[in-house]
């Protein structure tokens, strides 16, 4: 059987763990995603050859959003207390599938646009106007005074339709594994 693609693969989760907590929040992510068990904080530190207060910032801002968790323990030794660290995979399914419901739907509204409108624009690309804004400029281009023709959408619409097909696929799988 195929081994299940780790989470941090889906391509918008990337942009997500970034948006959310810097550029190395994804590694930090796939180290804990390697450990089944919960990793320290110093752990993570040494292995992404980073100072702990920053591992510290990076979970901190995703505990903020619930990826995150912590155990605290006792150390019978020491009497200090140790805190690991565990990603929660269900919650980042969970934010990842409301962006691709975000995403899907804005590029819907794009494909709409596309189907009901005809674009208008100059050879030297100033602007895309629509029917109704090109035809009172009386089809010149406010820019540059170049005459306006009406834009071929199909390619444009082709490119809207992959794209959302593909996302479909991505939360489909989301859906069904994770
Ligand atoms: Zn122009």
């Amino acid at each position: 059987m195929a081994r299940k693609k780790c989470i941090t693969n889906f391509e918008i989760a990337q942009t997500m763990l970034k948006d959310m907590a810097g550029d190395v929040a994804i590694d930090l992510v796939k180290i804990c995603e390697r450990k089944r068990k919960g990793v320290t904080d110093e752990e993570i530190a040494k292995k992404m050859d980073l100072k702990v207060t920053e591992v510290r910032t990076i979970l901190n801002m995703l505990h903020f959003r619930g990826i995150a968790c912590y155990n605290k323990e006792k150390n019978k030794k020491t009497g200090w207390y140790n805190y690991t660290w565990e990603i929660k995979q269900k919650r980042i399914t969970e934010l990842l599938i409301e962006k691709y419901l975000e995403k899907i739907a804005k590029l819907e509204e794009k494909k709409g646009l596309e189907e009901n409108y005809v674009f208008f624009n100059c050879k030297n690309k100033c602007e895309n106007h629509p029917f109704e804004i090109a035809a009172e400029y009386q089809f010149k281009c406010p820019e540059c005074g170049e005459s306006m023709n009406p834009l071929d959408n199909k390619k444009r619409l082709k490119e809207v339709e992959k794209r959302i097909s593909l996302l479909k696929q991505d939360l489909e799988e989301l859906r069904n594994n994770y």
